[in-house]
């Protein structure tokens, strides 16, 4: 994992995944406030237009088409969608309908882009096959497995999915992401060693890991998951963090493309 520079901007990228990509941080943008500066998000309260040109001038720096910048419609659903050529645009130009939380392509030039603020945002690629594919994951969604559904869908399309590398995102860490005792227990079972109860019933949930140990379970391999380290509420200088800013943060962006 590294933090490379372009045009002014930094990405964090990893080297399992060999197509163009990036999670922006939160400098080099034009939004202001809680949303200073680089928020990915067109509807969390900062000015679309601002959030629309931070995108922009992400896809340039990253030397991305803009023109077919799709996006994920995230409502925490656990679904995931193989793109047509009819859903280039989708998320950002049109309306998607309903939620999609994760979208899968083989499209070159069609960058992808999920967005989160202490959810798990993963993106994944089978170089040879050819596919990419940007994936939110919040609670719910990993409750229901959305990155089991993703390498399911890729799998469907051709992947292998010993070939499938996965890069997972910045995202809350289990030394701030407390969970009610509802929400604690239906990962508990499951996921013993990565979550942690508290004495007040409560839970610390780490989200990131329980996402690779879903892919491991699909059977991506070990050495093909690369998992952010980075806490987003302990390292909200770098990224914005829903529960360290109390619910007004902009999103970082998770951004792929092949060519
Ligand atoms: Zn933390």
């Amino acid at each position: 994992m590294e933090i490379v520079k372009r045009n002014g901007l930094e990405f964090l990228t990893s080297d399992k995944i060999d197509a163009i990509h990036g999670f922006t941080l939160r400098h080099g943008g034009v939004s202001q406030g809680d949303f200073s500066s680089l928020n990915m998000g067109l509807r969390r309260g900062d000015n679309p237009f601002n959030a629309i040109k931070n995108i922009e001038k992400c896809a340039d720096a990253l030397m991305l088409d803009k023109e077919k910048l799709t996006l994920t419609y995230q409502l925490h659903t656990a679904k995931v969608h193989f793109l047509t050529p009819e859903d280039i645009g989708k998320g950002f130009c049109r309306e998607w309908g309903e939620g999609v939380d994760g979208i899968v392509t083989d499209m070159k030039n069609v960058p992808l882009l999920c967005y989160s603020a202490d959810c798990v945002p993963t993106l994944l690629y089978d170089k040879k096959r050819g596919m990419i594919g940007a994936v939110h994951g919040g609670w719910r969604g990993t409750k229901d497995n959305i990155i089991a559904n993703a390498v399911d869908v890729m799998i469907e399309h051709g992947a292998k999915v010993e070939d499938i590398c996965a890069f997972i995102g910045p995202a809350i860490g289990i030394c701030c992401y407390e969970v009610s005792e509802d929400v604690g227990e239906q990962f508990a079972g499951e996921y013993e060693s990565l979550v942690i109860k508290k004495d007040n019933g409560k839970y610390m949930l780490d989200l990131k890991s329980i996402t690779a140990s879903q892919l491991m379970e699909k059977g991506v391999l070990r050495e093909n998951i690369e998992n952010c380290c980075i806490c987003t509420s302990c390292r909200n200088d770098m990224f914005f963090s829903h529960r360290a800013q109390k619910g007004r943060s902009g999103l970082l962006g998770g951004f792929i493309q092949m060519i």
